[in-house]
Parts: structure tokens; sequence; C-alpha cells
């Protein structure tokens, strides 16, 4: 075994010696058998949330109601969940309650796929009673059980799906497939928050351009906020490249492919209920791509972006003319290096410095008057010394 399952070995001894059962599952499990990177590590445990806090006095509560807890263990926090199974589905949905369960495998039976359903005790020894292993070799995203029972269970599943084929590239079963086009449209049936957080994971996966395209041949996209009418689009972003593109970046690129006017930007990305600042910084993205899909950059334009929003805003820029990603970057950010000042709190000149020069009330003038030493040192008609400024400026005033 390795990191950071190593680690976390202390804390499945501990729970055991307490006389309960203790495993590593989930996507930490399946992520150590792929090689691949391994984010968080979840353990599912007989104990009660009740019988961990009697074991660890640490705890965060995060969903006590559905098993989970949150152990502090060496400074690292672990999510506990009780064996639990998930009987009664309403509306699609995740269940409104579960019932606590003594048995690993029915809580492996209640897990989406069987690439997701595999257990791993604290010597290594795997306990993958749905052949989860198989279906990692082989590639393939499976469901644990007919795949339409399981995402009538819980339609996020069908999401789940593609955004897991983004992260993985594996084939999707075919019964799994097939049953993403029948129940599409139970998505209907799950909260915006809930889907948004498989969206993102899809949006930043390797395969990302192929899932989207899975969303629009699935008719999955129908079922998400604002994209009813864009399967096409979808279709065509599998002519771009992959690149590494932030979250962000993908929003824009989403925003720049459907041919979202500017003006209804903002109620997209609130449809989806994204965070005020990331909504923010995606608009000043697209705003500034927009600028850069007109006209090249100035000095002016490179100040105002800011550093990493031109280089980002270039980077798209280049990504949707296809074209690789090249000397523009480097040279954009020599531009950004030469610029006489990075802000304005750099200007040799203040407000007050203003109000004495002129002998006037402080008002809106002062901003103008900022705004207009602030380009003219950018564009270098001035140097940014205070005496120069004055002169310049009386010199402004007096024609
Ligand atoms: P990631 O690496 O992105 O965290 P993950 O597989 O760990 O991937 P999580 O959302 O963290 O995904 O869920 C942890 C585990 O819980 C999954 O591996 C799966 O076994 C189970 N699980 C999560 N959501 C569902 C669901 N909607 N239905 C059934 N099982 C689920
Ligand atoms: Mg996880």
């Amino acid at each position: 075994m390795k990191e950071p399952f190593l680690s976390a070995i202390p804390l499945l001894t501990r729970i055991e010696a307490a006389g309960y059962e203790a495993y590593f599952v989930g996507g930490a499990v399946r992520d150590f058998l792929l090689g691949r990177e391994i984010s968080d590590v979840d353990i599912a445990t007989s104990a009660t949330p009740q019988e961990i806090k009697e074991i660890y006095p640490k705890t965060i509560d995060v969903g006590v109601e559905h098993g989970t807890i949150i152990v502090l263990f060496n400074g690292m926090p672990y999510e506990v969940t009780t064996f639990r199974s998930e009987s009664e589905y309403e509306d699609f949905r995740r269940p409104s309650e579960v019932q606590f369960i003594r048995s690993l495998e029915e809580d492996l039976q209640r897990r989406d796929f069987t690439m997701n359903a595999i257990a791993m005790n604290k010597d290594g020894l795997l306990i993958d009673p749905f052949n989860g292993k198989q279906a990692i070799r082989e590639q393939m995203i499976q469901t644990v059980g007919k795949a339409e029972e399981r995402f009538q269970e819980d339609a996020l599943r069908m999401m789940r799906a593609v955004r897991f084929y983004s992260q993985l590239g594996f084939e999707m079963e075919q019964s799994t497939r097939e049953a993403l086009v029948v129940f599409a449209k139970l998505l209907e049936n799950i909260s915006i928050e809930r889907k948004l957080i498989e969206f993102e994971k899809l949006l930043t996966g390797r395969y990302r351009f192929k899932a989207l395209e899975i969303l629009s041949n699935t008719g999955l996209y129908r079922y998400l906020p604002g994209m009813t009418s864009y399967s096409d689009e979808l279709n065509h972003l599998l002519q771009f490249d992959f690149t590494d593109l932030t979250i962000e970046e993908m929003w824009v690129l989403l925003i720049h492919q459907f041919g979202i006017n500017d003006n209804e930007v903002k109620t997209f990305l609130k449809n989806w209920k994204l965070p005020v600042k990331k909504i923010n910084k995606i608009m000043q993205l697209v705003k500034w791509l927009d600028f850069r899909l007109k006209v090249d950059w100035t000095d002016e334009a490179i100040y105002h972006a800011g550093q990493q929003t031109s280089l980002a805003a270039e980077r798209l820029y280049m990504f949707v003319h296809n074209r690789k990603i090249n000397g523009n970057i480097t040279s954009l950010m020599k531009r950004y290096e030469l610029l006489p000042i990075k802000h304005r709190s750099e200007l040799q000149v203040t407000g007050n410095d203003l109000q004495v020069w002129f002998q006037k009330k402080p008002g809106p003038w002062i901003k103008d008057v900022i705004e207009k030493v602030e380009n003219a040192v950018i564009n270098r008609e001035i140097s940014n010394r205070k005496e120069l400024i004055r002169e310049w400026l009386i010199a402004c005033n007096q024609s």
C-alpha cells in the first residue's frame, strides 16, 4: 500500500480494536487500482456515527442522518460513513432516509458503479463482490445491478456516469449507455446543486469534450440549466484540442460556443447556481475574450484586464481559433512585465495632490483625472513622476 492510505491505517486499526469493521472504499480505492492520483480517502464502517464518536472525540458532523462524520486524525480529515442501505427512493432522488446496517456487502451494493464498489482492508486485501476490479481492467463504466433500476433510484447517477467518462475515458457498458437515453428525463428531479458538482468535474476531466458529446447524444443535456437548445454546439466542441483549461475557462468556452448574448451570460451562470465570485470571474473573462476576438491587445487593455485575465483570454482566443499555444503568450507576458505601472496604487499622484494643485473640493472629478493620468502613464505619454504629471495636467487644463 502507499500514501495516503498508509497514514490512515491506524484509524482503521482503532475502529477494529473497538470491535467494528472498517474499510477504505469508493474513489480512493478505484484511483489506487488505476494508478491515478488519489484525492481523499473515504472509510466505510459497521460502527454508527455515535459509536465512532466514542472512539474519536475529534469529529465534525456533516451528515449524521446519512451516517457520515468527518474524523480528524493526525490533523487530516477523513470521511467515515456507516454501512447503509438505501431501500426507499422518492421521486428518483437519493432516499430521504437511510438504514444503517452491519454488512459491508450490502453497503457496496448500494454504490453506483462497480469500479466504485470495491473495499480494501488495512492489509490491502480487496473485497470486490461486484467485479469492480475487472471493470477497471476492462475500462468499463457499469452500474452495480441493473442500470435502469439504479438510474431510477437516483437519477444523478446518470450525470456521474458521464463525469466518470470525462475523468477516466472508460467505455460505457452497453446497457448502462442505453439506460442513459431512456431515463435522461429523470434528471429533471435532481437539484441543480448536485448536478453542478458532477458537471464541473466533467468540465475539468481529461476526456471532457467527448463527455460533452455523450451529454448531447444521450439527451441528458436537455435537463441541464440553459443547455436545452445546444446539442449541435456540444458536439462541435470536439473539434478542439486537448489543452489544460481551468474550470472558469471551460465555462467561457461553453458560453462562447453556445453564442450566449452578453446580457444573458449572467442569467445562464446564475441558473447553474454558481457562486457570485466565480460568476464575476467568468464574466470578466468573457468580456476580455470578446475584446480579443475583435482587436489585438493594447497596453491599456492588458493593464485593465490584469495579468491573469489577459493571459487566460489569449489562451481562449487561440483555443477558439484552434491554434497551438505559442509565442503570443510569451510576448503578452513580456508586454505585461514592461508596463510602466501594474496597479493604480503605483501612480505617483494621489487625489490629495490634485486637490492641492487645483485648489478644488473633492468630487467625482478626481476619479476622472486619475483615470486620465493612469491611461497616459500606461500609454507612455507621460512618465510616472509627480512633477511631470503636474506639468502635464496644467498644460492639459490650459489647452
Ligand atoms: P471522486 O474521486 O471524484 O471523489 P468518488 O468515486 O470518490 O470520486 P464521490 O462523489 O466522492 O465519488 O462518492 C464516493 C463514493 O460514494 C463513490 O465512489 C460511490 O461508491 C458512492 N456514491 C457517491 N454518489 C453515489 C450515488 N449517487 N449513488 C450511489 N453511490 C454513490
Ligand atoms: Mg470521493
